[in-house]
């Protein structure tokens, strides 16, 4: 008899965006005439940079030509990307990662939930509360979470890292034993980013423990702290323990062309299940080269594009729209009377909802302001209590939002 995986039952509600769009369709259904601002989901509204634009263009005219037509590439991605992103995110930042640890794939969100694939059968995780959901559900799925427990609002088999004002929205190091540490810096959905004394806290918390950090860097384009760190491998060691994820779709507006990639590092070595010491890098080209092939060649190239002095200097311009809007809703908010975190790191603003429950502030906002944000419940325990508002909107939709909030912007 066929039977399907259990684990799925697990699952609490449905994934938050779901709910989200189905609360917004029912009201627009009693109100069809509503004209609804859309602050919640992360996506961006900025065309593709003119750089890009011209890179996709000419590698269709390529594929149109049988002697520069291309077919199958590597799994990995080409090496024209791959030495691109070194130098431009790696080598330039003086942090030696070589083009064959990076891995070119179609999402980040596809890799954070893949990488599972490589973990042993009872690896205990560790995640951020508030957290990206993702990180959360396909750890269920594959039944590392165990049972959730209502009473205590998490899976029992998962190490919470609270995320409050108290700590900055940087968690302090487990208290019981993790083997894999999710960190997301700048984050999503809290705005904030890390120190790199935090990073290096966790980076040798990992190398004593002999865990492995999966650090996120969806959001480095939009650190503005000078001093913060852009990638986890700023820090001695952590080519011994960590993984770090990086996506264009923020970057430079690719949610709908997809590209991303992962850095796994040749020194990351580990035990396994059999007491085997085994390479993660080898174990991912492997899964990679199995179960993926590759990301289109026209993809990659618009994605190199970006890499380049002139692009670079078109998706910063890009970036620091979004930031704009972000300094935008921080101001307006706090003239509101409204407490907010993030939105100088990150395209994220981190309200306090005023009563607490966050629920309730959507269906206020929708109801009463017709401006669909995030509530901080969807992403956790420690989410109650606070909203997250985009700076993804266009700046006409940005000032209009915060005038219906706040009577001026
Ligand atoms: C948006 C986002 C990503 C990017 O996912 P893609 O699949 O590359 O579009 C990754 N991590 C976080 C935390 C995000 O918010």
């Amino acid at each position: 008899m066929f039977r399907a995986n259990g684990y799925y039952a697990d699952l609490q509600g449905g994934y938050l965006f779901s709910e989200i769009a189905r609360r917004v369709a029912s009201y627009q259904k009693q109100h069809p005439g509503a004209d609804i601002i859309r602050m919640g989901i992360g996506d961006v509204t900025r065309p593709l940079a003119p750089c890009v634009i011209t890179a996709l263009h000419n590698a269709v005219n390529e594929m149109a030509d049988a002697a520069s037509f291309r077919g199958y590439g590597p799994e990995q991605g080409y090496d024209f990307l791959r030495e691109a992103i070194v130098a431009a995110d790696y080598r330039a930042r003086g942090i030696s990662i070589t083009p064959d640890e990076v891995f070119v794939s179609d999402g980040a969100k596809c890799d954070v939930g893949n990488i599972q694939e490589l973990f042993g059968r009872d690896t205990v995780v560790a995640l951020m509360d508030p957290v990206y959901p993702v990180y959360a559900d396909t750890n269920v799925m594959t039944g590392r979470a165990g049972k959730y427990n209502k009473e205590e609002g998490g899976y029992e088999n998962i190490v919470y890292l609270p995320c409050t004002a108290q700590n900055g929205f940087v968690p302090d190091l487990p208290k019981r034993p993790a083997d894999v540490i999710y960190l997301c810096y700048p984050n999503n959905p809290t705005g904030m980013t890390i120190t790199r004394a935090q990073l290096k806290a966790f980076v040798e918390y990992a190398l004593e423990n002999k865990a492995l950090l999966l650090y996120d860097s969806a959001y480095e384009i939009f650190i503005g702290d000078p001093d913060a760190p852009h990638s986890v491998f700023e820090i001695e060691g952590a080519n011994r323990c960590a993984i770090e994820f990086r996506s264009l779709s923020k970057t430079a507006g690719f949610t709908g062309v997809r590209c991303a990639y992962a850095v796994v590092p040749k020194a990351l070595r580990c035990r396994d299940d059999n007491g085997g010491d085994v390479s993660l890098h080898d174990m991912w080209f492997r899964r990679q080269s199995t179960r993926f092939n590759g990301v289109p060649y026209i993809t990659q190239r618009g994605a190199e594009a970006i890499f380049s002095e002139e692009g670079r200097k078109q998706i910063l311009e890009i970036a620091a729209y979004y930031m704009q809007n972000a300094r935008i809703i921080c101001q307006s908010m706090q003239k509101a009377g409204y407490t907010v975190y993030g939105g100088l790191n990150a395209p994220y603003i981190w309200l306090q909802t005023p009563g607490g429950d966050s629920w309730a502030f959507f269906d206020e906002l929708l109801n009463t302001k017709q401006i669909v944000g995030t509530p901080g419940a969807g992403f956790g325990k420690a989410g109650e209590g606070y909203f997250r508002m985009t700076a993804f909107a266009s700046r006409e939709n940005t000032l209009r939002a915060m005038e219906r909030i706040c009577g001026q912007a």
